[in-house]
This record gives structure tokens, C-alpha cells and sequence, in this order.
């Protein structure tokens, strides 16, 4: 059999069609091949893989866009030959087939071909069982097209929306907490602004120095509010490109720019050998630098600060874990702390902004990893962070 040239099986197909005892057989069978050319003719022009299976599912019949594609002609594709080219792990999805099959119900199914190039291609194929008119099966008829294409498009479409559903909820909660925090202190700049011009239209001036001083530490607490913002933006507008990166390296020097933090609270940080990763030298200092700067910062009343910073190799990440024995966090806050501007404790109790963690996570997700905290009141707090190989 020549590619694309179908031939009708004669002993079971036209065997199976009643003729009429009178017909004139010569004047069907011409008609049966004209209407046979006319299914060739189609079936070659369309850009579609067609195929056709007899009743024992053995394919005997695929167009040119089949024998095109594969590189192969009927012949070498005949019976279940053809699954030669299917991709190896795609093969046991056919075992689903089967019931249906058996059924002899339609279907649409998808798996990886090999195109004539060495290329496997994803196709969707739609397979339709075939009747004769007293009600036999008589096979399958298939089409086929490759969906490789859309299919890239769709992953990547997918990726898209969801990168953008998460910038989205992040922005959105973003202009929420940063209006939010951003009022406070300038409310409290225009209150005191209306006493001072109060006590002015009063005449009495007494107590101005000390509303400006307030006015003034408003101002600078926006200011700082502002400069972490910035910050926090920065960290994926203003990213270095990733490069080969000591991290033994990287927590010295977080350690050096906590010096005097870490001796005016008696801290000891015990840091295990680190790998090598690939990553920015620079926010991956500030990562370090903040977590360490925390696990000082919300020590207890009662102990001095012990810091463990060590590192476990899995599959295809380092899992890093920074150890504190300080106040600890409850279970509740666990999510809470690494959005931006959320604090657990007022300024009086512990400076801060709120904006560390919240740099940490962009910064851990900048790497491809993921950030979060086990811990337990007033026993201590091990953050961990992940970073991809
Ligand atoms: P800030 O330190 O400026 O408050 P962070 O974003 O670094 O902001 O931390 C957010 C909150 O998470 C802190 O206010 C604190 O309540 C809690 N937190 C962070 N690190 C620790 C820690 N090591 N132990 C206990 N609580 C912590």
C-alpha cells in the first residue's frame, strides 16, 4: 500500500454491505471507488493525521499529514507499528484507551508522537468508532493535529496570570499596609501643626518647642517609612544578576555589619559551613543580616541571645535555618510577620519598621525558594529559607 492510497479490504468490508440480488455489481463497485477517490482526495488535501483502524484496532490506512509528520510510509507504520513512535512514557496512557475502545465509544486523547525531525510533538487526537450500515463495527477513524504550540502558549499564558495574580494581591496589600502605616505618623505631624497654630492665635508659646519636636519625629518616621519602602522595592527592581556566591563569605560579612549590635547584647552566632550557591551576593547578605539583626533583637529579658545558622542539602535546594532562644512567636503570626509594615509589638518595646521579613521574602523568592518560621513562645524562633541549587 502507497501512502495515502486507501484501498478497501474486500473480503470483510464490501462482504458485509447487502447487495441486492439483482444489482449490477460492476455499476457499485465503480461507484464505491469514486467515492473512495473522493475520501483519498480529501483526506491527502487536509492538513490534518488521519488514520484507520480495521474492527481488530490494526491500522491499515494513514494520509499524507500522517506519513508527512512521521517520515514513515503505511507500510511501516501498518497494525501497531506505528506506536514505534509514540514517546516512551506516554505509551501506558493507551492502557485507558482500552475500556473505551472495547466500548467502541469516541474519544479525544492526547500523547507525544515523533516527528520525521527526532522531535516529539504533542497531539490531540479524537478517534471515532466506525459502523457499517447493518450496525457492525468496522474500526476506528482517527484525526490528529499537533498541539505543541498551543500548548507551550497555554503553559506560558498560565505562568503569566498567575505571576500576575500574585503581583496583583501583593500590590494590593502593599498600597493598603503602606497607606495605613504612612497615615499614622502624618496624622499625628497635622495635630500637632493645628496645636502650634492654635497656641499661636492663643499667644501662648510655651509648649511649641515641644509640639515641633513632635512634628519632627513624625517627619522622620515617615522618612524611614519611605527609605524601607523604597527598599522593598528595590529588591526586585534593582537586583543584581545571580553569580557564584560563598555564603561563608556572605555571613561574614553580615556578622561584621552586626558587630556592635551583637556585643552591646552578648549574642554568639554559631554559623556551619556553607555551600556555594548562585544568587545576589548583596541581598543575600541583607537575608542573613536581617534574620540575625531579628533573632538579637527580640531576645528575652533573661537570656543572651544564641544564634545557630546552619544549612541542610536536599534534591534540588539547600534548606538554611537561622535558630534564636528568644521571645518567640505564636502560631497565629506565622504568615503575618512577613507582610510588610506587620509587627507583633509597638515601637516603645522594639524599634522597627516591620519591613525585614517582608524584604527577607521577596528576596528568598527573588531565589527561587520559600520562607517561613517555626517556633514557640518565650522558647525561641528558627526561621528557615530555601534556596534553589
Ligand atoms: P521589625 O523587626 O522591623 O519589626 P520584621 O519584618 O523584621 O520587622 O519583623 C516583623 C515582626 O515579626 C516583628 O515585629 C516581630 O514581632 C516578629 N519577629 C521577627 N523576627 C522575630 C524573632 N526572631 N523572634 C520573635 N519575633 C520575631
Amino acid at each position: 500500500m502507497e501512502a495515502g492510497n486507501f484501498k478497501l479490504k474486500e473480503n470483510h468490508v464490501i462482504g458485509q454491505i447487502s447487495v441486492p440480488e439483482n444489482a449490477d455489481v460492476t455499476l457499485l463497485k465503480g461507484l464505491l471507488k469514486e467515492s473512495e477517490n473522493r475520501f483519498n482526495l480529501l483526506a491527502d488535501a487536509s492538513p490534518i493525521m488521519i488514520w484507520m483502524t480495521d474492527e481488530h484496532n490494526q491500522c491499515y490506512y494513514f494520509n499524507k499529514s500522517w506519513t508527512d509528520f512521521t517520515g514513515r510510509n503505511v507500510a511501516a507504520e501498518a497494525g501497531t507499528a506505528w506506536l514505534q513512535g509514540v514517546h516512551p512514557d506516554d505509551l501506558k496512557l493507551f492502557n485507558t484507551l482500552e475500556p473505551i475502545l472495547d466500548r467502541k465509544e469516541k474519544y479525544t486523547f492526547e500523547y507525544r508522537l515523533l516527528r520525521h525531525d527526532g522531535q516529539y510533538r504533542f497531539i490531540h487526537e479524537i478517534g471515532n468508532p466506525r459502523f457499517l450500515p447493518d450496525g457492525t463495527f468496522a474500526g476506528y477513524i482517527g484525526s490528529c493535529i499537533d498541539v505543541t504550540e498551543a500548548r507551550a502558549t497555554e503553559v506560558i499564558l498560565a505562568n503569566q496570570a498567575k505571576e500576575l495574580m500574585r503581583s496583583n494581591e501583593e500590590l494590593e496589600q502593599f498600597a493598603y499596609v503602606a497607606s495605613h502605616d504612612l497615615q499614622e505618623p502624618l496624622r499625628m505631624i497635622l495635630s500637632y501643626v493645628q496645636l502650634i497654630q492654635k497656641n499661636i492665635d492663643q499667644g501662648d508659646t510655651k509648649r511649641v518647642n515641644e509640639f515641633i519636636a513632635y512634628v519632627i519625629e513624625g517627619t522622620g518616621r515617615m522618612q524611614a517609612l519611605i527609605n524601607d519602602l523604597l527598599q522593598f522595592s528595590r529588591v526586585t527592581r534593582k537586583g543584581n544578576p545571580f553569580a557564584q556566591v560563598d555564603l561563608n563569605e556572605v555571613l561574614k560579612i553580615a556578622v561584621t555589619h552586626l558587630t556592635a549590635r551583637i556585643q552591646e547584647n552578648n549574642a554568639v552566632v554559631n554559623i556551619s559551613p556553607m555551600p556555594v550557591i548562585m544568587g545576589d551576593s548583596f541581598q543575600l547578605i541583607r537575608l542573613f543580616q536581617n534574620l540575625i539583626d531579628n533573632a538579637i533583637k527580640f531576645k528575652t529579658i533573661s537570656t543572651n541571645p544564641i544564634i545557630d545558622i546552619n544549612v541542610k542539602e536536599k534534591e534540588d535546594e539547600y534548606e538554611f535555618s537561622v535558630r534564636d532562644n528568644g521571645i518567640g512567636i505564636e502560631d497565629k503570626f506565622y504568615n503575618r510577620i512577613f507582610v510588610i509594615f506587620q509587627r507583633l509589638h509597638n515601637r516603645k518595646d522594639y524599634e522597627g519598621t516591620g519591613i525585614g521579613l517582608a524584604i527577607c521574602k521577596k528576596i528568598v523568592e527573588r531565589h527561587g525558594g520559600e520562607i517561613w518560621v517555626e517556633s514557640e513562645k518565650d522558647k525561641g524562633s528558627t526561621f528557615y529559607f530555601t534556596i534553589k541549587k
